[in-house]
């Protein structure tokens, strides 16, 4: 299996949300927006921001876990997360530069996404709404800042596309 990666486009999101809704029925059986993987995040109207893990190359998250409930895995580079090890600390959400681990709305575990084993479902539906904010790419190598780049939280990326879509009196209404 070739090591993929979540490619996004910021200024294809149309908040639509559909990625949300795929997301948890993948992976709680239901639409549950708030334990989606992807979290899209619209802080001043007009700028939605994908928010999913990018799987950093050095995987902070994972070196920061106290119980080895994180993983990596091999086939695919996603963070696996083991709920039964996990004990709720948040210590992987400081430790993302993006932070974009989040807790589970009722159960006492973390989720991350896990690019649902190399075909990930927020991406099809995406597709299918030919919106083309999310597609699937190799995983890039090499440079830890082509990645990075994109783990950054919401407000840091809503502040940029709004300096550049707006000017910089906009950026300044981003909290
Ligand atoms: S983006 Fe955050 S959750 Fe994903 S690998 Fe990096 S530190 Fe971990
Ligand atoms: S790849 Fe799967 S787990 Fe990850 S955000 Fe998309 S739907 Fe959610």
């Amino acid at each position: 299996m070739k090591q993929i990666w979540i490619a996004r486009d910021y200024s294809k999101c149309s908040g639509c949300r559909r990625c949300e809704i795929a997301c948890s029925l993948k992976h709680e059986g239901e639409i549950w927006p708030e334990a989606s993987r992807i979290r899209i995040f619209m802080l001043i109207p007009g700028i939605e921001v994908p928010h999913l893990c990018v799987q950093c190359p050095d995987y902070p998250c994972v070196e920061a876990c106290p119980t080895n409930a994180l993983s990596i895995n091999k086939e695919t580079s996603a963070v696996e997360v083991d709920k039964e090890k996990c004990i709720a600390c948040g210590k992987c959400i400081d430790a993302c530069p993006g932070k974009i681990p989040h807790m589970h709305p009722t159960k006492k575990h973390i989720i991350i996404c896990n690019l649902c084993n190399g075909d990930p479902e927020c991406v099809k539906v995406c597709q299918e709404g030919r919106w083309n904010a999310l597609w699937t790419a190799p995983r890039p190598s090499g440079s830890l800042l082509s990645i990075k780049l994109y783990a950054r939280t919401p407000q840091e990326i809503t502040k940029d596309l709004a300096r550049n879509i707006y000017g910089e009196e906009f950026e300044k209404e981003v909290k």
